[in-house]
């Protein structure tokens, strides 16, 4: 650094002494270093880099020096001012970088605290799973079709060809409804029997509104509550939930049954999936079937293996799922549909039952009883 030129005296000029200029940059710099965070670097920045600062005002006096003391003088300041300028940018940098890692410690969340907020809930796994069933078949061109839970008896049994003397017609199978108006003399039994109103036992009335209600073809998946005079045990439930599914077109036969149903357990169960049909009777459809799928977790494996037996199956290989058939002539008669002409398959299968050995659920009571400890760990799906 220069000495003092005699010829321009800047003894004369205080703001200018080389120890003034020195000590106005050591003190801002030190001013700098000990900001402790970005408030206070705004007021260090203030008091020693502002338009009142002594470097600046020690910069404004230049202009006053003669021309020969002007290169000296300037180049001292500009210096000084150039070292607090690069001093306070870099603390500015350091404050901010602390600064940010600070609020990512004091913000952080920890999603593993407990908490004791209200849960937000979720339908019933029966609900879902049921939906789930509807999806495989609205993917496929199908309706979904609903009806009354309480029905006429001729939509329940007559138009499904159960004559007035089949035994599912007893009370001790179907709930009788007393009719709206109708006298009543308390809970006598006999009066509802007469009413001609049930509380449906199966789905299959809303098929018959179906065909009643549109021409052919006809594609509907009827989901809904059943009832049943059953009493509530491990295996039994006196309303269940029930999806029939119903196809009347020209010209299906049972081979559209049997890919309909390998269709849907494959898309409800997995690849490798597939039904099995077996002779059984039923009024409402000619031929009928019982349906089994092969058991989706071991596919038949665990059959005469005893060293790995099948919870799932009970080591049958088979699991039963319900009941089909061709759509009973009489019954499209009934709907006045030409039989001739049309012809249809039905299958249904209760969606309590196919949760209990998907899920292995093994008392009905769990469904139906509403205790969350059941339900939670079905998840949270909407
Ligand atoms: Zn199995």
């Amino acid at each position: 650094m220069s000495a003092p030129n005699k010829s321009y005296d800047p003894v004369e000029v205080e703001a200018l002494k080389p120890e003034v200029i020195d000590r106005a940059k050591d003190e801002a710099l030190a001013a700098v270093a000990a900001a402790g965070d970005l408030e206070a670097l705004r007021e260090v920045k203030a008091a020693h880099a502002g338009d009142r600062s002594p470097l600046a005002l020690a910069n404004r006096e230049i202009g006053a020096l003669p021309p020969h003391a002007k290169a000296d003088a300037g180049k001292r300041v500009g210096q000084a001012r150039g070292a607090v300028s690069q001093a306070l940018k870099q603390r500015q940098e350091e404050l901010e970088r602390e600064r940010d890692e600070r609020v990512l410690v004091e913000e952080a969340v920890d999603v593993t605290l407990p908490y004791d907020r209200l849960p937000a809930g979720a339908r019933h796994p029966l609900t879902t799973f049921s939906e789930r069933v509807e999806d495989v078949f609205v993917a496929m061109g199908y309706a979904v079709a609903e009806g009354p839970e309480t029905e006429a008896e001729w939509f329940n049994f007559d138009a499904l060809n159960i004559g007035p003397d089949h035994p599912a017609r007893t009370m001790q199978d179907t709930f009788f409804v007393r009719g709206p108006g109708e006298p009543g003399d308390g809970d006598a039994p006999g009066s509802a029997e007469d009413s001609g109103v049930v509380l449906r036992t199966h789905t299959s009335p809303v098929q018959i509104r179906t065909l009643l209600d549109r021409e052919p073809p006809v594609y509907v998946i009827c989901p809904g509550r059943v009832f049943r005079t059953d009493e509530l045990d491990a295996t039994h439930t006196p309303v269940f939930t029930q999806v029939e599914l119903l196809a009347v077109d020209e010209g299906l036969t049972m081979a559209d049954l049997k890919g309909t149903l390998d269709h849907m357990v494959r898309e409800l169960f997995g690849e490798g999936v597939h039904t099995r049909l077996r002779p059984n009777y039923f009024p409402f459809t000619e031929p009928s079937a019982e349906m089994d799928m092969v058991c989706y977790r071991c596919h038949g494996a665990s059959v005469g293996d005893p060293d790995n037996p099948c919870r799932t199956c009970s080591s049958e290989g088979w699991i039963e799922l319900g009941g089909c058939g061709m759509v009973n002539p009489r019954v499209l008669t009934a709907c006045g549909v030409d039989p001739e002409r049309y012809s249809g398959f039905a299958f249904g299968f209760g969606i309590e039952r196919m949760m209990m050995f998907r899920h292995n659920v093994e008392d009905m009571r769990d469904m139906v009883e509403g205790d969350v400890r059941f339900t939670r760990p079905f998840g949270m799906e909407i």
